[in-house]
């Protein structure tokens, strides 16, 4: 273990293998490790956990770390356990053993982290056993479960806020909720109403392309998108239960390997489908947002939307679980006006008080501007969170941006097609009007009779129907919640109406529909090979230690080995995500593979890689392999063990007596002033 008061970033390096932090985890992890009370808003996959995992191991003391899901400590603890740190969870899915071994970690005080399910909160023993534990700070993850409005809501939450009055020590929570009214209850809740040192940062993922279609044969255009992604790993999020089970099927009609979950199904099912997707690679989930969560698969290449998320916050996280590793994911969503129509009365009939369905409009409405955008739509996203930035030239406005018209005429025209029949009709007949297409419908009411009868004769059918979608979009309209299909204006639409104001609308996103979005590989043509074969030795390592692959090294990791293909441990040290522990244990298997030697290396050697003392080894070694048989080449062979090597270069003698602390007098008399010179030559 690292000692206490190493510093945040040697620890960084030398227990996670990060060169750097991601944008926002410098400061936090400094106001947690100070023992600041903190509430963290970042984004899925911009590195929360180890916003109190690093704390962790630089305060003194046991911290406490609650979470929702057992899937998702259980991987947390594997993956600490790996890099070498004490961490234990005590949850429902344990067994005697586990639960005994941590146990007993708790009493010797080795433990660092100790991951609890809420729902142990409830019992008194583990109370009894917190108090006497020893805790120094206790983390939240996923925060929002406190707040009773969202899905997410877990009961046992409540009792946080108790525990840290209780033992009286700092609490850090985390969630990517980033809506107004769940961070209050959180700080309510969790701290008592004092406001803790808050930081929303970070929301940028430059990684993961941004692309919204309007729907257009919306099964094929998934498939389209699925097939440019072929093997690998992806979530399709749909709207209902139903969808997300023909949707699996047509995948797999393709060819794919893909499966469906959602909340209807039996628990154990959805474990089922949870731990296929940690382990497989190339797995395709079809899902509704039931399927969130526990997703901590960092390699999750792609996430499409069948269907439009319900706001901008909840659109920003679905898509947020991909390539949280870092490494390019791309995304797609599609949207309509049945999409607005149905999110719309989700909202309407839900249970929230007026105030909360007010605000639920206005996010809806920030990720139909976002849908409707007509620049860079990474931009307009972070602009919603607060942060300024340029157009990004990775979002499909950015690739292609799209051509507009002056779309004020037409906008009047539908709205007044829509007033002057009472506000009681939906798009498809007001656009009948509109182009003076007579059906029985339009003679029944007499609505040839009209003024706005066969006024747009100007635009195709296809074309109106991009307008009113846009129309709703940008809230100018509403489906009326009493009548069905029946829309309304809205006051916003009040200035464009009586001419004050100009409105642009796309022309193309219709047309656009039918494009394929381009496959884009991970790496060059020359390292694709190279990622593949490290990646079929990731698996059988993988599969040997029944991890899932991403455990042994992330995607990034891989692809920044074939990038820049290391030739020694050292080098192959200062790769992202290599880190100590991993490379000793897998350093040489993946070095093996970039360089076609044998894995042969002496485990004494790999401790030392990746520091000064590796390449100090190195060169002993050499000066000892001219010198096997004495300087004449006559003598008896005689070497010292790669440990005494190890222990030179760690410990560096200077001189003949600190020296023979090491080495027997024979081989110091053999070797010792060739091993002077190299130390002595070593800076
Ligand atoms: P979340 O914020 O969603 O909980 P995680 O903590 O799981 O995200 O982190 C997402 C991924 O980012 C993980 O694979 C993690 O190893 C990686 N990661 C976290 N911090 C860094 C960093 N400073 N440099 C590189 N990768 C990092
Ligand atoms: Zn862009």
């Amino acid at each position: 273990m690292p000692a206490e008061s190493a510093p945040a970033e040697a620890l960084l390096k030398d227990v996670f293998g990060f060169d750097a932090f991601r944008p926002g985890q410098g400061e936090i992890v400094e106001a947690v490790a100070r023992g600041d009370n903190v509430l963290a808003i970042m984004p899925t996959g911009g590195g929360k956990s180890l916003c109190f995992q690093l704390p962790a191991l630089m305060r003194g003391g046991l911290t406490v770390v609650i979470s929702p899901l057992i899937a998702l400590m259980r991987d947390q603890v594997r993956g600490l356990r790996e890099a070498g740190v004490a961490a234990g969870a005590l949850t429902s899915g344990n067994t005697a053993e586990e639960t005994d071994a941590v146990w007993d970690a708790l009493q010797d005080g080795s433990l660092k982290l100790l991951y609890l399910a809420p729902e142990r909160l409830a019992n008194a023993g583990t109370q009894r056993m917190l108090g006497q534990a020893g805790v120094s700070l206790i983390a939240v993850d996923e925060a929002h479960c406190v707040s009773q409005w969202g899905h997410d809501f877990r009961p046992d939450y409540l009792r946080i806020g108790a525990l840290r009055a209780a033992l009286g020590v700092p609490l850090a929570a985390f969630t990517a909720t980033a809506d107004p009214e769940t961070q209050d209850e959180i700080v309510a809740r969790l701290f008592d109403g004092q406001s803790p040192q808050t930081f929303l940062r970070g929301f940028d993922r430059p990684n993961i392309h941004l692309a919204f279609l309007p729907k257009d044969g919306p099964r094929q255009q998934i498939l389209s998108f699925a097939a440019a992604r072929r093997g690998r790993s992806g979530i399709v999020y749909c709207g209902t239960r139903a969808k997300t089970e023909s949707l699996a099927q047509a995948l797999r009609e393709e060819g794919h390997s893909a499966c469906f979950y959602h909340g209807g199904m039996e628990a154990g099912d959805r474990r089922a489908v949870e731990e296929r997707f940690a382990t497989e690679d190339g797995l395709i989930v079809v899902a509704t947002v039931a399927f969130g969560m526990g997703v901590d698969k960092p390699d999750i290449r792609w996430v499409a939307h069948a269907d439009l998320p319900k706001s901008i916050e909840a659109y920003y996280q679905e898509i947020g679980r991909a390539g949280r590793d870092g490494a390019p994911a791309e995304t797609l969503t599609l949207y309509g006006p049945e999409d607005i129509r149905l999110r719309r009365s989700q909202i309407d009939e839900g249970l929230a008080p007026p105030e909360r369905r007010q605000a639920d409009h206005g996010r809806l409405n920030a990720l139909l501007g976002l849908a409707e955008a007509q620049g860079c739509r990474r931009r307009q996203l972070l602009a919603y969170f607060g942060e300024e930035a340029g157009a990004c030239g990775h979002c499909d406005l950015c690739d292609t941006p799209p051509e507009t018209f002056d779309g004020t005429e037409a906008v009047r025209k539908a709205l007044s097609a829509a007033l002057r029949t009472g506000e009681s009709f939906g798009a498809g007949h007001l656009i009948d009007i509109l182009r003076g297409t007579m059906t029985d419908k339009i003679r029944q009411r007499r609505h040839d009779d009209l003024p706005t009868f066969g006024v747009g004769q100007d635009l195709t059918r296809g074309q109106w129907q991009g307008v009113f979608r846009q129309m709703m979009g940008h809230d100018l309209m509403r489906p009326d919640p009493e009548r069905h299909g029946a829309l309304v204006m809205t006051d916003r639409a009040l200035p464009i109406l009586r001419g004050e104001e100009s409105i642009s609308l796309r022309r193309d996103a219709v047309a656009k529909a039918e494009r394929r979005p381009a496959v884009k590989a991970l790496v060059s043509d020359e390292d694709a090979p190279l990622l593949s074969a490290l990646k079929a030795r990731r698996r059988a390592l993988a599969e040997a230690a029944r991890v899932p692959a991403y455990v042994i090294f992330p995607d990034r990791t891989l692809i920044e080995m074939a990038e820049t293909r290391p030739e020694t441990l050292d080098q192959m040290a200062a790769i992202n995500g290599v880190g100590s522990k991993k490379l000793e244990r897998y350093g040489a298997a993946f070095l093996a593979v970039i360089t076609g030697a044998s894995e042969e290396v002496h485990p004494a050697r790999r401790k030392l890689a990746g520091r000064n003392a590796g390449s100090l080894y190195d060169a002993l070694m050499a000066a000892q392999a001219a010198l096997v048989r004495g300087e004449d080449g006559t003598e008896k062979p005689l070497t010292c063990s790669a440990s005494q090597i190890a222990k030179l270069a760690e410990a560096r003698p200077t001189c003949p007596d600190s020296l023979s602390r090491v080495l027997d007098q024979r081989r110091a008399e053999r070797f010792g002033a060739a091993f002077l010179d190299v130390l002595n030559a070593a800076d």
